[in-house]
């Protein structure tokens, strides 16, 4: 034909773009498609195999190779050419197809005179949806350009197939792999089961417009877009939004490097050259970084190629002008799904509607797991890549309890959960029964439950469990949600609230805790390299006293002259416990001073969560009412592993020789100047933790609401006495092979303990 055969591949998109809006069957529109291919590049055969789900590369279109083997003729992924492909995610050119060693002969398709062979994936989100392959009987070099060409239009392939174009097509029975179900393996955070509705934190932006009328218009786009991209990621460092977390800001730094990439830019160029309009161009080589970084194994290279997708996002946005969903326009039941998100990002989203929260990254220790309990969500971590396999309103079941997650369920899965929903809401039942009984182990000893809390949607949950009050309350959870700072008056509300909800029941309020991963990003400092030991909690509130002192006046306030308790993060050595008390005397001797009520008993406690206060306890007891434990924070600086890092965190276990030594060392210190001790940090709410907590003489314990049951029940079918004479024998003979986690966990099932 020829100039008209050919063109190039922009003429050839917009001969796609043509008939996508003929009024064609699916069937004639997709044997359109592949004419119009193998027309444009001369190819003597093009032909669209799709993925199914059940790993079948079916052949739904071709142009060259026997009609009758449309539909009929399947390949398995990674079986012949196409199946490499697909399974690889990579195209692939040869000049003398029949020579390559995974070649596979389909006699009914009638291939035997074809040679040379291009394929290119079809991704969509990196994932595999198909395979297009032009072939020619003559020996011929495709080059770079052609596969180019191809893959452009491979893009809108994907997007037909995802937008169910081809539905018609698909065998009764069968379905593309797009939409397979999932199993994931997943560390869990907080128990429960959820079944709902993926809601994405980072939701895709959605593509409308693939096919370019001007070329040079749509650079010019794209390099306006870059410019203002590039411009806020250099605010963002000016502004020192991610000052207080070295990890985002060597996110940033990436960014920015990408952000300034030829490479990447050139690439996005070349497929606007091809046809593309800017944010089509920009997708089809976010494909190639998805498809890269959900077949990487290296977790350095693929930290950096998920950079490269969030900037790819970024850009996507400012090029579509789409922004994120609205946190209040979460369906019921919504189960949102991330990378990774702060507690404060998980604050937004609307209570009422969430179920569970399901991460990529994440560590159960890290503030958005701990807010994510306090809220009674389910919420599970590690979760592979799942942010790329999902798509908002994908049916979802979270299984907080055994750690898994089944994406797009069967409907035979799906009815097992709604048994077993059925059946926990009977273990709920059975916890509320317990509810009014007193926790005393079956050998007589009495143990204080305790919630941590920190907002007021947590704390209505002290009716439904019975817990004697309220052992953390984390005030810094306000800060946290805030825009800005919460004024005197705000912050009273808060606590006085707090006070009334909780009734007669005591509450332990903690002075403010802001810094390491616990972002407030209207307080801004310098950037630190290692935020969790660096400016933060009462390091920074005595450097601020004016934050401080509106703090404790807020509290002695809304105490309105009841007794109060009020809790010292962070205490690195006793004189700043000292200075802490400093100013809680002033301000009581100066509301004092205004006539107000001002409370009838302040009780000052001390957190112990910094190794080195371990070595002043005896100068620390004498001067505090109580001290509360904070095992996250202790473990994380005892064992030197970034509390929110899940590769490095589950390394140590909190309860092995070394740091029970050390939770006992407190505990023998407090008991022998008659200090009240609770332990806060989230060993409490885990049962063979707990065990370990109770065996060394632990009897306070504060845990997010959803543990108190299965503690309580645990409890009472305890006796403790035999347990605490061996877990001791196992601490002082210093048996260093023993595990005391194996220990525990023997004996607990010798016991029958319901754990
Ligand atoms: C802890 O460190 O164990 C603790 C209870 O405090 P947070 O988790 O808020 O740092
Ligand atoms: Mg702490």
């Amino acid at each position: 034909m020829g100039n008209a055969a050919g063109g190039g591949p922009r003429v050839l998109l917009r001969q796609l773009r043509e008939t996508l809006a003929e009024p064609l069957g699916s069937q004639d529109r997709l044997n359109k498609i592949v004419d119009l291919i193998a027309d444009n590049m001369r190819a003597d055969v093009c032909s669209f195999y799709v993925l199914r789900d059940d790993s079948a590369l079916e052949l739904f279109a071709t142009h060259g190779l026997k009609p009758e083997a449309v539909h009929m003729t399947t390949l398995r992924l990674g079986e012949g050419l196409v199946g490499l492909i697909a399974a690889e995610a990579e195209p692939l050119s040869l000049l003398d197809a029949t020579a390559h060693p995974a070649f596979a002969y389909r006699p009914e398709t009638g291939e035997d005179p074809f040679n040379s062979f291009l394929g290119v994936p079809v991704l969509r989100s990196g994932q595999t949806l198909g395979v297009l392959v032009v072939q020619n009987s003559e020996r011929r070099a495709y080059g770079e350009d052609e596969t180019e060409a191809m893959l452009t239009t491979a893009t809108i392939l994907a997007e037909m197939l995802s937008a169910s174009e081809f539905e018609s097509l698909i065998k009764p029975g069968s379905d593309i792999d797009l939409r397979r179900p999932r199993m994931l393996e997943v560390v869990s955070f907080g128990e429960g089961i959820a079944l709902g509705h993926v809601v994405l934190h980072d939701p895709r932006v959605v593509v409308m417009n693939f096919v370019a009328d001007d070329t040079d218009e749509e650079k010019a786009r794209l390099e306006k877009a870059i410019r203002t991209m590039r411009m806020s990621i250099d605010d963002m460092f000016k502004r020192g939004d991610m000052q207080l977390s070295s990890d985002h800001r060597d996110i940033l730094e990436s960014y920015r490097m990408f952000a300034h990439d030829r490479g990447w830019v050139r690439r996005i160029e070349e497929a606007i050259d091809n046809g593309l309009t800017a944010e089509a161009a920009t997708e089809r080589v976010q494909n190639d970084t998805r498809a890269r970084m959900l077949r990487q194994a290296d977790p350095y290279i693929r930290d950096r190629l998920h950079d490269l997708d969030d900037l790819a996002n970024r850009l996507l946005r400012v090029l579509t002008g789409n922004g994120k969903v609205g946190a209040t326009e979460l369906p019921d039941n919504a189960v949102v799904v991330a990378r990774n998100m702060g507690p404060a990002d998980l604050l937004e989203y609307d209570r009422t509607k969430l179920r569970a929260i399901v991460l990529e990254d994440g560590a159960a220790t890290a503030h958005v797991a701990i807010v994510a309990r306090s809220l009674g969500l389910v919420a599970v971590g590690q979760a592979d890549s799942i942010a790329s396999i999902c798509e908002t309103g994908d049916d979802i079941i979270v299984d907080g309890t055994l750690g898994v997650v089944y994406l797009r369920p069967t409907s035979e899965i799906e009815a097992s959960y709604a048994d077993k929903v059925k059946l926990s809401a009977k273990r709920r039942a059975h916890f509320a029964e317990l509810r009014d009984k007193p926790s005393i182990t079956k050998d007589g000893v009495e143990v204080t439950l305790l919630h941590n809390s920190g907002l007021v949607a947590d704390l209505h949950a002290l009716e439904e469990t019975g817990a004697a009050g309220v052992g953390l309350f984390r005030t810094e959870l306000q800060f946290m949600i805030a825009s800005k700072l919460p004024r005197l008056s705000e912050q009273i509300d808060l606590y006085r609230e707090a006070i009334r909800i909780a009734g007669d029941k005591p509450v332990v309020f903690r002075l403010l805790d802001i810094g390491g991963d616990k972002v407030v990003p209207y307080l801004r400092s310098m950037a630190e390299e290692n935020p969790a030991m660096g400016w933060r909690s009462l390091r920074l509130a005595l450097d601020r006293p004016g934050l401080l002192r509106t703090q404790v006046r807020a509290l002695l306030q809304a105490a309105d002259g009841r007794p109060l308790k009020i809790l010292v993060p962070m205490v690195t050595e006793v004189a700043e416990f000292r200075q802490a008390r400093q100013v809680i005397k002033k301000e009581w001797e100066r509301l004092k001073r205004t006539g107000a009520p001002v409370p009838e008993k302040i009780e000052l406690g001390s957190m112990v969560e910094v190794p080195s206060l371990l070595f002043e306890l005896d100068h620390l007891m004498p001067e505090v009412d109580f001290v509360s434990i904070g095992s996250n924070d202790l473990v994380q600086f005892l064992t030197a592993t970034d509390r929110a890092n899940p590769r490095v965190a589950r390394n140590y276990d909190p309860i092995a020789l070394p740091r029970l030594r050390a939770l006992r060392l407190i505990v023998d210190s407090a008991a022998r100047y008659n200090v009240p001790v609770t332990m806060c940090g989230e060993l409490a709410g885990r049962p063979i933790e707990a065990l370990a907590l109770l065996s060394i003489g632990m009897t306070r314990l504060s845990m997010g609401a959803s543990s108190i049951g299965p503690i309580k029940e645990m409890i009472l079918s305890l006796e403790i006495e035999p347990i605490r004479t061996a877990v001791a024998a196992a601490l002082s003979e210093g048996a260093d092979g023993g595990s005391i986690r194996d220990l525990l966990v023997e004996w607990a099932a010798r016991q029958n303990l319901p754990i």
